[in-house]
This record gives structure tokens, sequence and C-alpha cells, in this order.
């Protein structure tokens, strides 16, 4: 197949998104639905604040009976939060009121306990110059209202939302199930991480690398460790790894005589969606779906190259899992910025080249980083961004601008 003939990056995430579906709803207790999507609307059971409220340690007054700020008051009573008062505040008349505590009847303002001195136990001098009505006073439903949607159906729950809803009266809420995902790495020269590689043999680094891209992702890991480059063994495999949402293969895609994974797959019932993407690094990456009863499991096959790898999940794998979570939006988002040095592009492919991006007011820099190539994480460890250049043959310029993927990492 020449390169020409592949499909584009966005040809491929348009297939993988037309087969991704939002997966089932469920109930969760509030402590566990940190950064799950929210599948309905949550609305309040209460006003915020319940009453009209004093924020400050003080005491409830007429504005009125001030002149200048200033005035010696009768203290009626104290209230703390939780309690109710009992009396109306009265002319030349005050209640000694703590932070939360509902605003008497009467009073319109509340003077900071730092602006008062006590004269006796049931008189106070006030000298706040600044007094207004209405101060230190945060009025009945300010915050939210009854009834009112707090959180929208959709929203990743960050700790804020977590603390919205708890106020709100969810001690359980309604989220999109977060998807099960199964991987295998497939390689005769893989030894696992807690091994000396022997002769020829190199470890599976990419089993850990992609657990952790999944559990970033909200994603569940189903690992299904190492399968060596032969037909039954990869069979009994993969047929395992079915049963789970997706399933991510590392090696085995290629054009080598042991990349034996898409005669398998086809072997087992799953329906080639496609084969190769014009992307690099990536280009071997194979797409395709296996359907039994209800339950479907979308399955990537990507190349066994760890860089490779990580840019198709970007690129596929992750917009895919955010679709299961229910997200709508969930094509990559791309940002603009001036290149730091100049870059050579070359070939037919569209290129992801891991790049430094430093965010700035007027404008951000991206500066590849330097790379060895797509089996090379160390060096790739430097970037926390993709530099996207699009397919031909042309040199870019130094602060030339172009599109950005950042990664997980980037801070503003
Ligand atoms: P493949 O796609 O199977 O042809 O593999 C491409 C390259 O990636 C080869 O150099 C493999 O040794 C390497 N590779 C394959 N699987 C892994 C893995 N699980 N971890 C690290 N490197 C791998
Ligand atoms: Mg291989």
């Amino acid at each position: 197949m020449s390169n020409r003939e592949m499909i584009s990056v966005d040809e491929a995430r348009a297939l993988v998104l037309d087969q991704s579906r939002p997966l089932a709803q469920v109930e969760t207790p509030l402590a566990a639905a940190l950064d799950g999507i929210l599948a309905v609307d949550a609305r309040s059971d209460v006003d915020s604040p319940p009453h009209d409220k004093s924020v400050v340690d003080g005491y409830a007054l007429r504005a009125a009976d001030l002149s200048d700020g200033r005035g010696e008051l009768a203290i009626l009573e104290e209230v703390t939060a939780g309690q109710m008062p009992t009396h109306s505040v009265t002319v030349n008349a005050c209640t000694r009121i703590m932070t939360g505590a509902p605003i008497p009847a009467g009073a319109d303002a509340v003077v900071m306990i730092e602006r008062t001195e006590l004269l006796a136990d049931d008189r106070v001098r006030i000298d706040d110059p600044r007094c207004v009505a209405g101060q230190n006073i945060m009025p009945q439903a300010s915050s939210l209202r009854q009834g009112e949607v707090v959180v929208h159906r959709g929203t990743r729950l960050r700790p804020i939302d977590i603390g919205l809803l708890a106020e709100t009266g969810h001690a359980h809420v309604r989220v999109f199930d977060r998807p099960r995902v199964a991987m295998l790495a497939t390689g005769n020269e893989l030894v696992a991480i807690d091994q000396q590689p022997g002769p020829g043999k190199i470890r599976n680094s990419n089993s850990h690398l992609l657990a952790s891209l999944l559990a970033q992702a909200q994603a569940r890991p189903a690992p299904l460790g190492i399968a060596r480059d032969d037909r039954s063994a990869l069979r009994e495999a993969i047929e395992r790894g079915l049963d789970c949402d997706a399933l991510l293969l590392s090696g085995g895609v290629s054009a080598g005589v042991l990349d034996l994974v898409p005669a398998v797959l086809a072997e087992l019932g799953v329906q080639a969606v496609f084969h190769k993407v014009r992307v690099k690094p990536g280009k071997p990456l194979w797409f395709g779906v296996h359907e039994r009863a209800a339950h479907r499991c979308l399955v990537f096959g990507l190349p066994g190259n760890p860089l490779s790898g990580l840019v198709n999940f970007e690129l596929f794998v992750r917009p895919a899992l955010r679709t299961m979570q229910g997200e709508t939006d969930v094509t990559p988002a791309y940002e603009r910025a001036r290149l730091g040095q100049e870059f050579r592009q070359r070939g037919t492919r569209q290129t992801y080249y891991p790049a430094t991006l430093r965010r700035q007011a007027m404008s951000s820099t991206i500066t590849p980083v330097e790379w060895r190539g797509s089996a090379d994480l160390r060096g790739f460890a430097a970037a926390n961004a993709l530099a996207m250049f699009p397919a031909g043959e042309r040199r870019f310029d130094e602060g030339e601008e172009i599109d950005v993927l950042p990664l997980q990492d980037v801070r503003g």
C-alpha cells in the first residue's frame, strides 16, 4: 500500500469514533466519582446559603443606628452557627453573631469583632466608619437556589464538583461506566520488567506505558501479559481480551514475518475497519471491532515501537475512551505555538514530533527535543507536547506558527 492510498489521521479518527459508543450509566458513591463523567443533570435540594448568614464573627445590627459607623448598642443575645436567633434586632440593639449563623430579623449589617469593644456583658461599642447596610451578610440562596442544576450532564467531575454535589445532597451520582481495557504485548523478544534481558531481548515497557495512559484516561486496565509470536498463543490471549470494552495489542501489526496479529484477529471474527494510517510515527496501526451479542470490543493493534503506540493512543485511543465515558467533544485539542528552531519535514505522512511547549501570554513556543525515533523513550521523556507537521517536504522556519498537541503534563 503506498502512502497516498492510506487513510489520513482525521479519516482514521472518524472511523474509530463511528464505532465508539457511550458505556452504560452506573450509580456510584460520591466518594468514588472523581474524574467520572456525570450522566444526568444534578440539581440542588437546598438553597445555599439556607438563610441570610453572617460571613464574619461580629455583631448584627441596624446600620442606621450608627453615626459615621460609631455607636454603643445593647447586646440582645449570642447566636452561633447551627442556632436560630430568638430576638429581632431593634433600635440601638444588636446580636453577637458567629460566622455562618443566621442573621436575626431587623438587622441589616454585621460589624466584624475587630471593629468593636465590649463595654459590659451586654453592651458593645462599635467603630466601623465604612459600615453600610448589607455588609458581611451573604443573602439566602445567593450561591444557589433549590431546584437549580448545579453540575451539568457530561461534566468530568473535579474536586470542586464533588464538593458542590456533596453540598446539594448527592450521596450517590450517576456516571458513565469506565471502560475496561485489556492489554496484550506481543513479541518473542520481550521479557517482564523484573527480568534481566538476555541476548537479543528487551523489557516489555509498552504494557506499563499503556497501563499508565489508560489510568490517566480513567479507564480500567486489564493486563494480559506477554504473548509469543505464535498463532495459538496469540489466539488464546486475544480471545480473553475480547470480553473487555477495548483491547490494546502492542506489536505484530507491521510487515515483518512474525507480524501475525491481523490474521489472528480475522480468525477470531474481529471485523477490520482499517490497517495503516498516514501518520509518523504510528503508521502500522490496525483497528477493528468485535461484536458478540450486545457486547462490543474495539480492537487497536498498536505498533510495537513504544512512541508509535503513544502517538496512536493520543490520536485514536484516547478519543474513543472519552466517547465511551460519555464525553461529546473528544477531538484532541490542538494549540498554536511558534517554532523555537527550524524543522525539516520529509515524507508524505502527517508527523508528530516530541517537543517542549512553553506557554506564554502572547504566544507559546514549541521546540523539538533531541530524539532518536519511535523506540527512544529516553529522548521523548524531555517532551511535554507533540509538534505536528503536515505531510510534504518542507522546511519550517524558526518563529513559524504550527499546530501542537499538548500531552497531559503541560502546565499553563
Ligand atoms: P513490532 O511492531 O512487533 O514489529 O515491534 C516494533 C519494535 O517495537 C521492535 O523493535 C520491538 O522489539 C519493539 N517492541 C515490541 N513490543 C514491545 C514492548 N512491549 N515493549 C517495548 N518494545 C517493544
Ligand atoms: Mg513484534
